[in-house]
């Protein structure tokens, strides 16, 4: 089937992208806050487009209101909250939404580890 070999080909390539387009948007963040955000624009409307999942890396790193690359010390606080179940609390500076986080201790990391992930 030369057409899905094809496809798994564009998905690699999508992804290697994708990935390329977050760490550039890191790197600049400092210099440039809106490329980095353009960047983070482009690499979410790719992994629609393809179908390609983002990291789990940089998946928690977009706003689930704005859908925006957040930047964690830039346009973004993080807290770590353990009352009721340890999650992180990553709030958005553009549009003020509080997202959050489950992180998994040691502990209970090999029974998470059946259970497809959320994100
Ligand atoms: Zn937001």
């Amino acid at each position: 089937m030369p057409r899905r070999k094809n496809l798994m080909k564009q998905k690699r390539i999508a992804k290697d992208r994708i990935i390329l387009l977050l760490r550039m948007a890191d790197d600049i963040v400092r210099e440039d806050p809106h490329l980095a955000e353009r960047y983070g624009d482009i690499a979410r409307r790719l992994s629609l487009r393809t179908r390609v999942r983002l990291p789990e890396e940089y998946s928690w790193r977009y706003c689930k209101r704005c859908k925006k690359l957040m930047f964690p010390g830039v346009n973004a606080v993080i807290r770590s909250r353990s009352r009721r179940y340890p999650h992180m609390v990553i709030k958005c500076l553009r549009c003020g939404y509080i997202n959050r986080r489950p992180y998994i201790r040691e502990k209970s990391l090999k029974k998470s580890v059946q259970k497809p992930s959320r994100l």
